[in-house]
């Protein structure tokens, strides 16, 4: 009874074993592909034939390095003190056809429908272009700015439906510099600019409409806290003084990863 059950087992072992041996020498196992600390240094997201979704990129250290400290802030239509604007839909609106409240303020210029098509849009404060593109035809032109506030908490401003979009992905853009103009998503809504502060590292588009704050931040609360209406006598932009059209510091080579990343970007 032992040695029969021995037998078995021994039976079925030989069988496993000789059967793994077969299948091992009819599909070779491929060579473990090894990651270098150079290739593990770049953005995870590379797809094999089209373009980087700069939307699942989270920023690399020197990136991070780069966002301003931020101290000031300003209306980014209109004036910069927020005349000349209106607040078509405001922060946290409960909107029953959309299933959610509004995440941003609507910024209007005050002739209202059409009239602000290609007003300026302004950077709000000092940043770094972290986002530039139309995730989808509803949303239209997207920029997202990193800036960071005074006890290094991270925070970001997005400008969303713009017809034009003019600050290069990987920019640095000064308060008040023109980054793009207010549109219509591509013709979905009357011109506005839906105008976003949230708290984050990452980069994350959203829906517009929400259950729950998550991240999101009340803009007018936001600007009010950090706006001095004096500032632009007194203390103007560090960055814009500095003039910074040189070249865009994402594609510099002279920046460690850049290269690669540009050169992955591009394949
Ligand atoms: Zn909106």
């Amino acid at each position: 009874m032992k040695s029969t059950r021995l037998l078995i087992t021994l039976a079925i072992a030989f069988i496993m074993v000789g059967y793994f041996v077969w299948r091992s020498s009819v599909t070779p196992i491929s060579p473990v592909k090894l990651v270098s600390f150079q290739e593990a240094d770049v953005p995870p997201i590379i797809p094999e034939s089209s373009e980087v979704d700069m939307r699942f990129h989270m920023l690399s250290a020197w990136q991070v390095n780069q966002i301003p400290k931020i101290s000031q802030m300003d209306t980014p239509m209109g004036s910069e003190n927020g005349a000349l604007v209106y607040n078509a839909q405001s922060f946290w609106e409960m909107n029953d056809q959309r299933g959610g409240h509004h995440t941003g303020d609507d910024l209007n210029g005050i002739g209202g429908m059409n009239t602000d098509l290609g007003d300026p849009v302004y950077a709000a404060a000092d940043g770094l272009v972290i986002y530039s593109g139309e995730p989808s035809p509803g949303w239209g032109k997207i920029i997202v700015l990193a800036h960071r506030e005074h006890n290094d908490q991270p925070l970001q401003t997005m400008y969303a439906h713009l017809e034009q979009s003019k600050a290069p992905l990987g920019s640095l853009v000064a308060r008040g510099e023109i980054i793009g103009t207010c549109g219509t998503a591509n013709g979905n809504y009357p011109a506005h600019l839906h105008f976003e502060i949230r708290q984050s590292n990452g980069i994350e588009i959203g829906g517009g409409y929400l259950k729950r704050f998550l991240n999101h931040l009340d803009p007018q609360a936001v600007i009010a806290s950090m706006h001095n209406p004096e500032a632009k006598g007194i203390s103007p932009s560090l960055l814009k003084l500095a003039n910074l059209s040189g070249p865009n510091p994402w594609t510099n080579p002279e920046i460690k990863g850049a290269e690669k990343f540009m050169e992955l970007k591009n394949k």
